[in-house]
């Protein structure tokens, strides 16, 4: 039987360990897919250190993967809507499966699902040579673009994207915490003719320095005050105290979106700093329309990432240095 390799999380808090398994077999309606890179995400971060419930365990963490089609299970050649093709390029992202019955999902908001499977999370995910997929989650990624520089697409710009929709249509935006999906949503935003504000870890010149030539007008430490009240601010970084900070950055009617799984808790802060019609909200997961939009747009904006490559077997190196701020743009894994 043919084998596999995947970097398994056996115990929150430990490190990761390469373990060697024996290809999976597609079930009905899925597919498997060889990997070319898989992108590592703050969430991995928060799921290694204990910090998100229920995980499956063991499991193989990465949500960013960019792989082609090696096998199809049964009822998945021939569907209009689902059918994917040996060899075919596809991108598999967080959102893994949904119930298609509850209310959120037949209201349109199957981000929202009930009973969800996420990528990385809640099924076996892409730090790994294989993985098994449900087809209806996985996305035809056309074009000639890298591997490795596809893959951050799959979740920091789709749950970018998704953060940004509902950021609003104001055209200051606020960026908290410059990193892979920032680095991604400044290109569109700039594209888009808004004007960009980059706030990075305070002092982080490199951070700020990639913002600007991503087209930010502006780039400074969080504790810096921007030259105009913003529309709407997005906080990618995890960092709770960032919400009253961002609160004060933002104009009356302005909001605030908390763009991240998990966040360190927030502290206290004045009424008058909510008042006047300023909101707070988070956004979760993303839906496949999301995607669908989001891939589209990517390259009419000539979105381009910056990726440092890992070998699959360093993905502990990698997080160490996410975790340290040591990574311009994102990391990516390459089996
Ligand atoms: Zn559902
Ligand atoms: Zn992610």
């Amino acid at each position: 039987m043919a084998s596999m390799r995947a970097m398994v999380l056996e115990r929150p808090g430990s490190p990761l360990v390469m373990r060697e398994r024996p290809v999976p077999t597609p079930g009905a309606g899925e597919i498997l897919v060889k990997i070319a890179a898989c992108g590592v995400c703050r969430t991995d971060l928060h799921l290694v250190d204990g910090e998100l419930p229920n995980p499956k365990l063991p499991i193989v963490p990465g949500h960013e993967i960019v792989g082609r089609v090696a096998a199809l299970g049964a009822g998945v050649e021939g569907l209009d809507v689902t059918g994917r093709a040996l060899g075919e390029r596809v991108g598999v992202p967080w959102l893994g499966h949904t119930c298609q019955a509850c209310v959120y999902c037949r209201d349109g908001r199957e981000n929202l699902c009930d009973a969800p499977l996420f990528t990385g999370y809640t099924r076996d995910g892409g730090y790994a040579t294989h993985v098994v997929a449900d087809a209806r989650f996985c996305f035809p990624l056309t074009g000639s673009s890298d591997d490795a520089e596809t893959a951050p697409l799959l979740c920091a710009g789709l749950i970018g994207w998704r953060s940004y929709r509902v950021a609003g249509e104001g055209q200051a935006l606020g960026l908290y915490g410059f990193g892979a999906a920032a680095h991604i949503l400044a290109q569109v935003a700039a594209w888009q003719g808004r004007r960009v504000y980059a706030f990075t870890r305070p002092g982080d010149m490199a951070a700020q320095s990639l913002a600007r030539s991503l087209g930010a007008v502006w780039a400074g430490g969080s504790e810096e005050t921007q030259p105009e009240l913003l529309d709407a601010a997005i906080i990618f970084a995890p960092v709770g105290a960032l919400v009253p900070l961002a609160l004060k950055a933002v104009r009356k009617g302005g909001r605030v979106v908390c763009g991240g799984i998990h966040m360190s808790d927030i502290p206290s802060f004045p009424y008058r700093d909510l008042w006047e019609e300023r909101q707070i909200v988070s956004v979760a997961n993303l839906t496949r329309e999301d995607a669908r939009d989001f891939l589209a747009i990517a390259p009419q904006a000539g979105v381009k990432t910056t990726v440092t490559r890992y070998p699959l077997v360093e993905a502990n190196a990698a997080l160490a240095d996410l975790r340290q701020g040591r990574i311009q743009g994102a990391a990516v894994l390459i089996p």
